[in-house]
């Protein structure tokens, strides 16, 4: 047996096993010994002979005997039989189609049964229970370290079944190849003196100790070192991205304060002091000869557009290198305006949705209309161009075809360029890009960088700008990559959002404040936790509520008003129909799923109802809200509550008192159970890198370690299995 051995060389699977393991992503011995059990049996589940009853499903110790395998009387299943004894009793054992089990065992031995508790004709017996072996547990020489086998016989892993896979199944799969004597031979990864200094477990005693662990400890212990390894992992392939990004070159933009405060001073408004500080960093840190890169945090409305537009300001106004002062004027200018920048630096803006890309150039147009310079904007709907010699009040821009602009951006006439995913298609070419501006995208890969890297090996400086609230150890680990700059205030004299929590009697009065907003021309969000088909594991309980029936009683509630929905089911192209139509108020309340967290602008739309807001996450609420931020209005949050209790109301009133999104993730973390905070779907990372996440000392070790090594040697050359681990997981991100 070999690690790179599929696992259908070694064990016979049927069918509905071999897809499910597929849909696991497990091909071979090592992956599934990669697939780690969610939880064990505690010792403190281990029950009482005396105590059991029909229907439970329990743990108990004992000496085993009387073992027997016969073939069942009338249907001639093959079974095995015996008898368990505590200190409390005697209690028959029958394992139906499963007489090996018998023989698994000898008379007299200790072992821990897990079953369920049936009734039959001569009383309660244990039905298939797993049993566990104490003499045959592994021990490990490494013992010492937490105190050799203590007596006490800890849990059976449990894994996360799925239809055509037992946990049980894959327990004894795992016995099985930790019986081979494999794991043992598996070389060790990670550099002994990190293992050494973290009192971390050798990779072979880990796995052992998570497939099998003697005690609690044995079982923490080996988690320890994997939620480290993940961390650890992200952490080096983070730096390495960086490291390699570092070595391009890029334009230095030209820092000049004056002409940057004169820009500045033209908003609307005083710059907070983030804004401020934030702005200082990036221009000094694009004044390089090698890329800037880059994350702007901060909440929805705290101002990033106002600083990604100052930066893309000193970036237009800087000349490139070598230029001669004289730049020739071409033949056809954009409507003889550019002049200003013309063959300038340029800047690419990137956004995740055609709603979002045209958002910003209006916004930008707004910035730079005084400059006379031009601004594109890239779709897949179509190309526009600011400004036009044909502006009307409505539209100071023109359509123009995708040939003619990316003419203008191919030959530098064109100094800004808004837009969505087609901003980095191969038939964009910019002249000089300086500056690469990346909105509300949770990572921006290496794949997506490589394609802003010129043919003369120019690299933009890299600015990533999110507003998704997440825990400072998350983003240390997921953006390792990235230098981070943070807007932690709101810009002073926001109203500040009026937020309730509404307990499930209070919703009418709720409704009647509504209706009377809805009458001065307001719009409403209403959000739901689900799309529409009952949730299948939520059998029997409260069920949320829907987007879809939600949707059928706020027409009742509110008669002779509209009602749009909105869900992630939906095509892009309806999504943003609808997206339009609530915009300019076609609509007037949008039922949706939480699909509209990401940046849209709605000014008019001053309320949002959040339906079952305890199925939140705090940070996610707190975003939720950021949707109804943007008016002159005052605002209004209401959270529905399915339940009374008190705990519920507790951890939502967190929502009125947090500072910031940062807190709320920050209490999220601390609050929720690492597996509910979607890090596997959001971030790729598993529930037990979130372990990691949650003990700052953990995420700060194995970025000092991972931060250590690249430093000396960023090619991993002296760390061969290291660096082809790295490799492996780039290239799952890659299908991301
Ligand atoms: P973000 O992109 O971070 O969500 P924006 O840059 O779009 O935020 O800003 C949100 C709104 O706040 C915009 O209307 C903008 O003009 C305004 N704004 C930005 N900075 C300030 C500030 N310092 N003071 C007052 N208003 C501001
Ligand atoms: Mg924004």
């Amino acid at each position: 047996m070999l690690l790179g051995d599929p696992i259908t060389s070694h064990f016979r699977l049927q069918e509905d096993q071999k897809k499910a393991l597929t849909r696991l992503g497990i091909k071979t011995i090592r992956d599934i010994l990669y697939y780690f059990p969610v939880r064990y049996t505690n010792v403190s589940e281990i029950k009482l002979i005396r105590d059991l009853a029909a229907g439970d499903t329990a743990t108990i110790y004992g000496r085993i005997s009387n073992l027997k395998t016969r073939k069942a009387f009338k249907s001639k299943i093959p079974m095995g039989e015996a008898e368990i004894e505590d200190s409390s009793g005697t209690i028959s054992v029958i394992w139906f189609n499963q007489a090996y089990m018998a023989k698994m065992v000898h008379e007299g031995d200790s072992v821990e049964l897990s079953g369920k508790v049936s009734e039959g004709k001569h009383g309660l017996f244990l039905s298939n229970p797993e049993l566990k072996e104490k003499n045959s547990l592994p021990i490990d020489t490494h013992g010492s370290l937490f105190g050799k086998d203590s007596g006490e016989v800890f849990g059976f892993p449990i894994y996360r079944e799925t239809r055509g896979i037992t946990s049980r199944f894959i327990y004894h799969t795992m016995q099985k190849i930790i019986k081979e004597g494999l794991v043992k031979t598996i070389p060790e990864y990670i550099p002994q003196d990190i293992l050494k200094k973290y009192n971390l477990p050798t990779i072979g005693t880990a796995l052992v100790w998570m497939h099998s662990p003697m005690t609690e400890n044995d079982a923490s212990v080996a988690r320890k070192r994997f939620s480290f390894e993940e961390v650890f992992f992200i952490q080096l392939a983070r730096k390495i991205e960086r490291e390699n990004y570092l070595q391009n070159k890029s334009f230095p933009v030209v820092d000049d304060p004056a002409d940057i405060a004169d820009f500045v001073g033209r908003f609307p408004f005083k710059q907070t002091e983030g804004q401020e500080k934030a702005i200082r960093t990036m221009l000094e840190d694009m004044s390089k000869p090698h890329p800037m890169a880059r994350l702007l945090e901060g909440d929805v409305g705290s101002g990033k557009t106002a600083v990604a537009a100052t930066l893309a300001y000193g970036a237009i106004k800087t000349r490139p290198p070598k230029t001669p002062q004289a730049f020739g004027r071409p033949s056809a200018t954009a409507d003889g305006l550019a002049k200003a920048t013309f063959g300038n630096l340029q800047v690419a803006y990137m956004a995740p949705t055609e709603i979002l890309a045209t958002q910003h150039f209006e916004n930008f147009i707004q910035y730079f209309k005084h400059t006379g310079i031009s601004v594109g904007l890239i779709t897949g709907s179509g190309c526009r161009k600011f400004p036009t010699k044909v502006a009307s009040a409505q539209t100071p821009w023109t359509n123009i075809s995708r040939a003619q602009l990316l003419k203008w951006v191919a030959n530098g006439e064109i100094p800004i360029l808004i837009g969505t995913h087609a901003l980095i298609q191969k038939s964009v070419v910019f002249k000089h890009l300086a500056l690469a501006i990346i909105d509300e995208q949770h990572r921006f890969g290496t794949m997506q960088r490589k394609k802003l890297v010129s043919k003369e090996g120019f690299a933009p400086h890299l600015l990533s700008m999110t507003a998704t609230p997440i825990p400072r150890t998350l983003a240390l680990t997921i953006y390792g990559d990235l230098d981070l700059s943070i807007l932690d205030q709101m810009p002073a004299g926001r109203k500040p959002i009026i937020t309730e929590i509404i307990l499930p009697t209070n919703r009418d009065k709720v409704y009647d404040c509504i209706k009377t907003e809805m009458k001065n021309g307001r719009q409403l969000y209403v959000i739901c936790p689900r799309i529409d088909e009952p949730d299948p594991e939520k059998e029997g309980a409260v069920q949320a509520r829907s987007v879809t029936a939600e949707a059928d009683h706020l027409r009742k509630v509110f008669p002779g008003y509209s009602v749009g929905i909105l869900h992630s089911k939906m095509t892009p192209a309806k999504k943003d129909e609808v997206m339009e139509d609530f915009s300019s108020h076609r609509i007037d309340i949008l039922c949706a799923t939480s699909v509209v967290e990401v940046g849209v602008n709605v000014p008019n739309a001053t309320m949002i109802i959040i339906e079952g807001a305890e199925r939140f996450g705090l940070a996610q609420l707190h975003q939720l809200r950021g949707r109804v931020i943007r008016s002159n209005h005052q605002a209004y949050c209401y959270l529905f509550a399915e339940s009374k209790s008190a705990k519920t109301a507790d951890r939502l009133k967190a929502i009125k008192t947090a500072k910031n999104g940062f807190e709320l993730s920050e209490l999220d973390l601390a609050l929720r159970g690492a597996g509910e905070l979607g890090g596997t779907k959001q971030w790729g990372i598993t529930d037990l890198g979130m372990e990691a996440i949650k003990n700052i000392k953990m995420v700060e070790a194995a970025r000092a370690e991972a931060t250590a090594i690249v430093a000396k040697d960023p090619n991993l050359t002296a760390y061969p299995l290291m660096k082809e681990l790295v490799e492996s997981k780039k290239l799952e991100t890659h299908f991301e």
